[in-house]
């Protein structure tokens, strides 16, 4: 019988945050590098599109972001099976989807959100839609959805944006605690503050142990 493990998740403490959004650009960034954005000023030519989102209250900041359910409501009403899980992680599949919004109303969390596709640092245009615009037809842009994926094939490559971001100098330390269990998100890597913990199956088995231990 299939072996099933939880999926793996990124929290935050708000208590650490100090609502820099450092965690949203570095997500951006490692998203689009087909769209030529790198860590650098001057190399973002599309609108930034994150996928957690830092929210602010009178009493704390903290980002939100896609807790891979495992039962994962937004694959369960996604009409197209755009959605599935891979590895520990939920993810959409963006050439799949329709952009029709059902996994956003779907997620408890907010944390799904629908914005225009881009690639190369063009918009994608529908094949078959198009809209009135200044009593013009022109093509419409296509809309997909967005959420966190963990920074799946970032990861999976061994190509980690914790090395490319501490070698443009923007990591000051990212071996602290227990981000010394192997690659880590976008996000947990330029966290300034060490707000953000990537939580794998196996380090969540370890910390509770370790906090039962200590609470003997
Ligand atoms: S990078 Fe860290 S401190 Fe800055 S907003 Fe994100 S979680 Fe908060
Ligand atoms: S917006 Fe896309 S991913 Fe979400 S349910 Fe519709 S087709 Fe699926």
């Amino acid at each position: 019988m299939k072996k099933e493990r939880p999926n793996s998740f990124v929290i935050a403490e708000a208590g650490k945050c100090i609502g820099c959004k450092a965690c949203e650009l570095a997500c951006f960034a490692v998203h689009n590098r087909d769209n030529g954005v790198a860590a650098a000023v001057g190399t973002v030519t599309t609108p930034v599109i994150p996928r957690l989102y830092v929210i602010r209250t009178d009493s704390f900041t903290m980002p939100v972001q896609c807790r891979h359910c495992e039962n994962a409501p937004c694959a369960g009403v996604c009409p197209v099976q755009a959605i599935q899980q891979e590895e520990g992680a939920i993810t959409i599949d963006e050439d799949r989807c329709i952009g029709c919004k059902a996994c956003a109303m779907a997620c408890p969390f907010g944390a799904i959100s629908l914005y225009k596709a881009y690639s190369s640092g063009q918009e994608h245009k529908q094949p078959h839609l198009r809209e009135r615009l200044d009593g013009h037809l022109e093509r419409k842009t296509r809309v997909i959805a967005y959420k966190c994926d963990l920074c799946h094939d970032i990861v999976s490559d061994g190509n980690t944006a914790s090395g490319e971001i501490a070698a443009a100098g923007r990591v000051t330390d990212i071996s602290k605690g227990d981000m010394t269990v192997g690659p880590v998100p976008a996000c947990v890597s330029v966290c300034p503050e060490q707000a953000l913990t990537l939580v794998s199956p196996s380090l969540g088995a370890s910390r509770s142990r370790k906090a039962a231990g200590l609470r003997l």
